[in-house]
C-alpha cells in the first residue's frame, strides 16, 4: 500500500505520518529529510543540493524526482509501502510523480488530505516553544511541560518561541500552501484516490480515522470514499 498525506504546515501531517507507518508498517519518506541525507552523503548531487540550500532557494523538483526514484529504487527489496509526507505539493510535482511511479511500476492508492481550520493551525502553532537549553518542543495548548515554565527534559526555565510562528507568518504560509495545492484535489479526485479527513481534533482521533479508512480499504479495495 501506498500513500499520500496531503496538509497545510501545522496540520500535524507529519505526526500522522509516522504513526501510521508505524501501525501499517510502510516507509516514511520525507523529501526534506532525503535531501538532508544526500548533502550529508557528499555525493556530487549532495553538493549541488548544498549550494542551492545554502542560497535560499527551493530545490527543482526535477532533482527531487531523481532523489526520490533513486530511493525508491534502492529500498525497493524491502517490499514495504511508502507514504509521502510533504510532496507533491503542486500539479505539476504530482504528474511528475505519477510518471516517476509508473517507471518503476509503482502506484499511489491512496491520497488523504487532513484538513484543518485555519484558526486551529494558528492557535496550535503560535503556542508552539522549545526549550532554550535542550531545543525540546513544548505547545501550550497540546504538549506543555509537567510543571509550568521548567523544561522536561533539562530543568531548563528558558524557552523560545519561534519567529515564523508568529499569526502573519503563519497565515502567510497557510495562503501559499493553500494556492499551491488546491489542483492537487481535483486531480486526485478525478482518480477516486482521494480521501479527506476532518483533522480539527487530538492526534489519536485523527490517526484512528485514516486507521478505519484504510482498513475498510482493504475489505473493499474498489471503494474511495470521499
Ligand atoms: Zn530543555
Amino acid at each position: 500500500m501506498n500513500i499520500i498525506l496531503l496538509g497545510a504546515p501545522g496540520s500535524g501531517k507529519g505526526t500522522q505520518a509516522a504513526l501510521l507507518s508505524e501501525k501499517f508498517n510502510l516507509q516514511h519518506i520525507s523529501t526534506g529529510e532525503l535531501c538532508r541525507k544526500e548533502v550529508s552523503k557528499g555525493t556530487t548531487l549532495g553538493s549541488k543540493l548544498a549550494d542551492i540550500m545554502k542560497a535560499g532557494q527551493l530545490i527543482p523538483d526535477i532533482l527531487i524526482i531523481d532523489i526520490l526514484k533513486q530511493h525508491l529504487l534502492e529500498s525497493s527489496k524491502s517490499n514495504k509501502g511508502f507514504i509521502f509526507d510533504g510532496f507533491p505539493r503542486t500539479i505539476s510535482q504530482a504528474k511528475d510523480l505519477d510518471n516517476m511511479l509508473a517507471d518503476l511500476k509503482l502506484t499511489v492508492e491512496h491520497v488523504i488530505q487532513i484538513n484543518v481550520d485555519k484558526n486551529y493551525i494558528v492557535s496550535r502553532l503560535s503556542s508552539r516553544t522549545s526549550c532554550a537549553q535542550c531545543g525540546h518542543v513544548y505547545n501550550d495548548k497540546t504538549n506543555p511541560t509537567l510543571v509550568s515554565g521548567v523544561c522536561d527534559k533539562c530543568g531548563s526555565k528558558e524557552f523560545i518561541h519561534r519567529q515564523d510562528d508568529n499569526e502573519e507568518i503563519i497565515l502567510k504560509r497557510l495562503d501559499v500552501y493553500s494556492t499551491l495545492t488546491a489542483p492537487l484535489i481535483p486531480y486526485y479526485q478525478g482518480m477516486g484516490k482521494l480521501h479527506q479527513i476532518d483533522g480539527n481534533t487530538d492526534v489519536e482521533t485523527v490517526s484512528n480515522r485514516i486507521e478505519n479508512l484504510l482498513n475498510a480499504d482493504k475489505v473493499s479495495p474498489k471503494s474511495a470514499s470521499v
